[in-house]
């Protein structure tokens, strides 16, 4: 049983994108802030190994935290100069204490003395340029950095926008098109892929006007247009839907797959290529009902989400519910003090639950399943939310694994249609970890808060 059940309707759910909000209003740099708070992992990996003290001088881009083994994510950088006052755990976005370093903002900037990278130096030996890109603190896919990445046979860059609000991905593009193309075709070289192909919405004709002009003397790259957004972890229907080989739907990536990379990690590894700068800023879409300013801003790694709310006109005693990303796939939050992490594509602050201001937040007021199945309706990935949630429930992992947990592409509109405000995607997403045995406290603290 894989959970698909070709004899229901399924409907195809596009929920309102509010991307007029920040879509035609160039993006801006955000000051230097007070304070950043560099956490030494990224998500659940190992931490890296603090190089610092409190009480230490350091300055923009140096390397702060030391990569240790696998699957230790990539190095640590001081998104700002000036002065290590604490250094220790201190809350993650993610919902954990993670080992971080607080830096005190001397207003500077001051630049650490920074190299290029120069892939064309580096050679033949395709391992030490991931190495670079670890040191660089790139986010790349494990798979990518960690042994697979020279037989990846094709590069997949979801470039739709799939999340009400968020419209960073279209301004990466507009604004750092070439950029992108850059990063892109480094790591096609990289990873000796005979292909990359970069997805695009079809209404976004100014979007693909602008990457075919950029790669027009690149072979390898594709650019393909769809009608709708896919979620930004929906690798597996992107493929079935462009006819790239994938093997299957399980836990683990086989090789021959394709590999998909985000947009972020493109300009990263372009900026390390031929400004020798780390990963320390993205771009990032504020908005929401409880922004006043709506934008597209840069902003470094590590700057708390309190302050960016606050950039943005935002008026935290008035907020109802905040999510790193966007109203369907972020990840809430229960304080502002946390850091702003890589990859995160939107901060969504809102007075109240999104699509109806005048109930309050669905977390609050989950009531049982009635059975309606208008989240099977709107699976794109053909399998059956509340039967699996119901397992996850009772800790039936195993048929939770059987009924096609592994299938969810988590894009959320399971949790978006239910009446029952049932957190459906926190539930996928729980049931994945534990299933995966990287059971950690985020997930259980998050769904502890939500209810569940
Ligand atoms: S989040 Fe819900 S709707 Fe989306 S793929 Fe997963 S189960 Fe299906
Ligand atoms: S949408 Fe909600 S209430 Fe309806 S079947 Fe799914 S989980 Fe149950």
């Amino acid at each position: 049983m894989d959970g698909f059940l070709p004899t229901f309707i399924r409907r195809t759910q596009t929920p309102p994108t509010f991307g007029e909000f920040t879509r035609d209003r160039p993006s801006s740099k955000m000051g230097i802030p007070e304070r950043v708070v560099v956490p030494l992992q990224d998500t659940h990996d190992t931490p890296c190994d603090i190089m610092v003290q409190e009480g230490e001088s350091v300055r923009l881009g140096q390397k702060i935290g030391l990569m240790g083994k696998p699957p230790v994510s990539v190095c640590a950088h001081a998104s700002t100069s000036g002065k290590v006052d604490r250094v220790g755990p201190l809350p993650h976005p993610l919902g954990f204490l993670a080992q971080s370093v607080s830096i005190l903002s001397d207003g500077k900037d001051d630049l650490d003395d920074l190299t290029p990278l120069n892939p064309k130096k580096i050679g033949d030996d395709k391992s030490r340029l991931f190495e670079a890109f670890r040191e660089m603190g790139i986010p790349l896919n494990y798979e990518l950095l960690y042994g697979r990445g020279f037989k990846v046979s094709s590069l997949l860059v979801n470039a739709t926008e799939f999340e009400p609000y968020i419209t960073s991905k279209h301004h990466m593009i507009k604004e750092r098109g070439q950029d992108l193309v850059g990063g892109l075709r480094v790591l096609i070289g990289a990873c000796s892929a005979s292909q990359a192909v970069i997805v695009v919405e079809k209404r976004q004709s100014s979007l693909v006007n602008i990457l075919r002009s950029a790669t027009k003397e690149v072979p390898e790259i594709t650019i393909k247009t769809v009608l709708r957004p896919y979620p930004e972890t929906a690798a597996n229907l992107l493929t079935q839907k462009l006819s790239l080989a994938k093997s299957n739907h399980s836990k683990s990536v086989h090789a021959g797959d394709p590999m998909s990379v985000d947009l972020s990690s493109l300009l990263a590894i372009n900026n390390a290529c031929f400004l020798g700068v780390p990963f320390v800023e993205q771009l990032v879409t504020v908005a929401g009902s409880g922004i006043k300013d709506p934008q597209n801003v840069w902003v470094k790694t590590g700057v708390p989400l309190l302050h960016i709310i606050n950039h943005a006109g935002g008026s935290p005693s008035r907020l109802g519910r905040v999510t790193l990303g966007g109203p369907l796939m972020g990840i809430p939050q229960q304080s502002l003090e946390v850091p702003l992490i890589k990859r995160a594509k939107g901060l969504f602050a809102a007075t109240a639950f999104l699509f109806d201001e005048h109930r309050e937040s669905r977390f609050y007021k989950r009531t049982p399943c009635i059975k309606c199945a208008k989240c099977v309706d709107a699976c794109p990935a053909s399998i059956i939310p509340n039967a699996i949630a119901d397992y996850v429930d009772n800790e039936l992992l195993g048929d939770a694994e059987q009924w096609g947990i592994f299938r969810c592409v988590e894009c959320g509109l399971c949790e978006y249609v239910c009446p029952s405000r049932i957190p459906l995607l926190e539930i996928m997403r729980l049931g994945k970890v534990l299933l995966k045995g990287e059971e950690s406290l985020l997930a259980r603290i998050n769904l502890k808060t939500l209810g569940w």
